[in-house]
């Protein structure tokens, strides 16, 4: 397995310090291993059901894998704004957000390379899952994270005992300082630019959501799966799975990926509307969903890319849809974080009619724990 830039074609060993290519650009997986249904460890209640497809060769076999109790999440069906849905409860997962199953593979991965250090930059969830796991591997963690932070993620972050960083700005800001701490840290031994965006490995970990729904759905895909979007790794580790499930010949067709974003910060919703392959610049609005208050995301193209040849769409809804289908939501027993009541808000606007004939198993990807940004 190695990393693999797309834009020049370059490859690198799994271990390099090097976090995006010499020509600038951002890394994929090559010669990840396939999925295979026989090689699921059935008694094993996390994603490491999936460890065959989690391989991390060359780097030596982990005799036992670090986990908190991550993944196989529930899928709970409800009737959510008067259309049947199936929910999956990623805000069930140790730290409260489904950024747990990139963490987990990401700093087994970094543990068994030895390192001993790292730097990250996240609006909250995606640091408050690799401060839990560094607590858990022993690797020290520094965390930049937007001013705007909810007082409840910057806590929690803290309490794992890692170093927290406030940077005032946009969130492009936030990513500079986390990797001109890391150039910086150049030369000392163990340091590594964790970052959940750029570390294409997370990819591997958000995979498993797709396994997982097709396991709870006796070997099948859904029809359509709804999530939010900010930098887009969980649709791209979705559309991954999905691939890996349609390469093997268990699935006939990937499920139509809709990606959902605050109307306010929505610069993959554009460039979708407007036929286009890449992102333009847009104004980093303000917006109750933070966690995808996102102005220029990092793999845009190919969560583009990803969107398209799943027959799906990128969504933009608005504030008070957001804070409406977030209310729907608790009232149905769901108390999630405003970010992941972007589904719910993009329900209205999905064809149901258009795609009824599809088996209408339409799944609603629940993100975060609602305790992690209360409001009224
Ligand atoms: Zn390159």
């Amino acid at each position: 397995m190695n990393l693999h830039c797309p834009a020049c074609g370059e490859r690198y060993p799994l271990d390099t310090g090097h976090w995006h290519c010499t020509c600038g650009g951002v890394f994929v997986i090559e010669g990840a291993p396939p999925f295979r249904p026989a090689d699921i460890t059935e008694n094993e209640s996390t994603l490491w059901r999936y460890r065959a497809a989690l391989s991390f060769d060359p780097v030596p076999a982990n005799p036992s894998p670090m986990t908190l109790g991550e993944g196989w999440t529930p899928l709970i069906s409800a009737n959510i704004g008067g259309h049947s849905v199936l929910l999956k409860l990623e805000s069930l997962n140790p730290t409260g957000s489904f950024k747990d199953r990139g963490a987990v593979v990401l700093m087994t991965l970094l543990k068994a390379q030895g390192i001993s250090r790292v730097v990250e930059d996240s609006s909250g969830n995606a640091g408050a899952a690799l401060a839990a796991y560094g607590a858990r591997a022993g690797i020290a963690v520094t965390l930049y994270v937007p001013a705007h932070t909810s007082p409840a993620k910057r806590a929690q972050i803290a309490a794992y005992g890692a170093t927290l960083v406030p940077v005032e700005g946009p969130r492009e800001r936030v990513a500079a300082a986390a990797q001109a701490a890391v150039a910086a840290s150049n030369g000392r031994e163990g340091t590594r630019y964790a970052s959940h965006v750029y570390h294409p490995v997370t990819l591997l970990g958000l995979k498993t959501v797709a396994y997982e729904l097709w396991e709870q759905l006796g070997g099948c895909a859904p029809a359509r799966v709804v999530l939010p979007v900010g930098q887009g790794t969980l649709l791209l580790g979705c559309f991954l799975g999905f691939s890996d499930l349609l390469a093997a010949g268990l699935i006939e067709r990937l499920p139509r990926l809709y990606g959902v974003q605050a109307a306010t910060c929505a610069p993959l919703a554009q460039a979708y509307a407007a036929g286009a392959c890449d992102v333009s610049p847009v104004a980093e609005g303000e917006t109750l969903a933070a966690g995808v208050r996102v102005a220029r995301p990092i793999r845009s193209v190919a969560v583009l890319e990803a969107v398209r040849s799943s027959d799906g769409a990128i969504l933009a809804v608005d504030e008070s849809s957001i804070a409406e289908a977030h209310a729907t939501l608790a009232r149905a027993g769901f108390y999630v974080e405003p970010t992941a009541a972007l589904t719910a808000a993009a329900l209205e606007h999905l064809p149901w009619e258009a795609e009824a004939s599809e088996d209408g198993r339409t799944i609603l990807l629940l993100t975060g724990n609602g305790l992690k940004q209360p409001f009224l």
